[in-house]
């Protein structure tokens, strides 16, 4: 990383965590919140590991109109609440459009503040300014953006800047992989190599998504999931953060099942990257 002085005054704490371009956090999770039951087996296996970030989708840009849509607002009283009771201090959240963020304001009072949440900008509406801007007039939650799968990284970090511009600087650049026309084997091409060019440009801690890069479980020739290898990947680029779906039973999920780790391999995930991070 930067030496210490370069990076004083910059980055942000947020309930109890830090992120700056040297800490690291892993935020695994659900790609959608689905069952109550779901839930707490994967904040518990979380808990077990001594990790309190999680991601939890309840609001869901599909591609398709009549795929799952997400809970919405319905499911936050009790994700929140198991969020509480398993200590899981920030949940990243997707929010698809300006009222959501009140939304899920509300909703966290009521349950009286149980945990935190980062506010997730997704690929699809990484240049939707309108949403950039509400979310850049609260500071009350950090932001995590995902870059335009096929955008420029000038015009993510201009995007960037429309969130910065309005007052809120809490927010973390995440890379997710970019579309090409290639028939790539992935769903989309890993843009991983791009890690150092953002934290050089910006002081922004630096996200990877191996999930939504990848799309796919399949296993390299040395036995391990393509997954692992694009999160190893990231880490060794100088990620602070990776964002990463489980569930408990992939077959049963209603959004993002066939790229879903499960809480099997959650543990080797852990191990594995902290094993990356000591090495790099
Ligand atoms: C997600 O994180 O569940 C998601 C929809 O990601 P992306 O916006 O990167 O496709
Ligand atoms: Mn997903």
């Amino acid at each position: 990383g930067r030496h210490q002085e370069e990076l004083e005054g910059f980055g942000f704490d947020y309930n109890g965590l830090h992120f700056d371009q040297d800490s690291f956090h892993i935020f695994a999770g659900l790609c959608a919140v689905d069952t109550r039951e779901n839930v707490a087996r994967i904040f518990a296996a979380l808990k077990e590991m001594g990790i309190s970030t999680s991601r939890m989708g309840a609001y869901k840009p599909r591609t398709n109109p009549y795929s799952f849509q997400g809970h919405g607002k319905k499911c936050l009283p009790w994700l929140f609440e198991l969020a509480g009771k398993y200590n899981i201090r920030c949940i990243a959240m997707e929010v698809t459009k300006e009222s959501h963020i009140e939304e899920i304001r509300q909703a966290l009072e009521e349950a009286g503040r149980p945990t935190g949440i980062m506010l997730q900008i997704g690929t699809r509406n990484a240049q939707n300014f309108e949403l950039l801007k509400a979310v850049g007039q609260q500071d009350e939650f950090p932001v995590l953006y995902k870059r335009g799968m096929g955008i420029t990284i000038e015009e993510a970090l201009n995007a960037c800047e429309y969130i910065a511009s309005e007052g809120n600087r809490n927010i973390i650049f995440c890379l997710r992989g970019v579309k090409t026309n290639l028939g790539d084997p992935h769903r989309n091409l890993i843009d991983f190599g791009h890690v150092p060019v953002i934290k050089r440009l910006t002081r922004l801690p630096v996200c990877v998504d191996p999930t939504h890069s990848v799309g796919i479980k399949e296993w390299a020739p040395d036995g391990i999931l393509d997954i692992f290898h694009a999160a190893a990947q990231g880490i060794i680029a100088g990620a602070n953060m990776i964002l990463v779906e489980f569930h408990p039973r992939p077959e049963e999920a209603l959004c993002d099942g066939p790229q879903a780790l499960t809480l099997e391999e959650l543990p080797h995930f852990v191990a594995d990257m902290a094993l990356v991070r000591e090495a790099y």
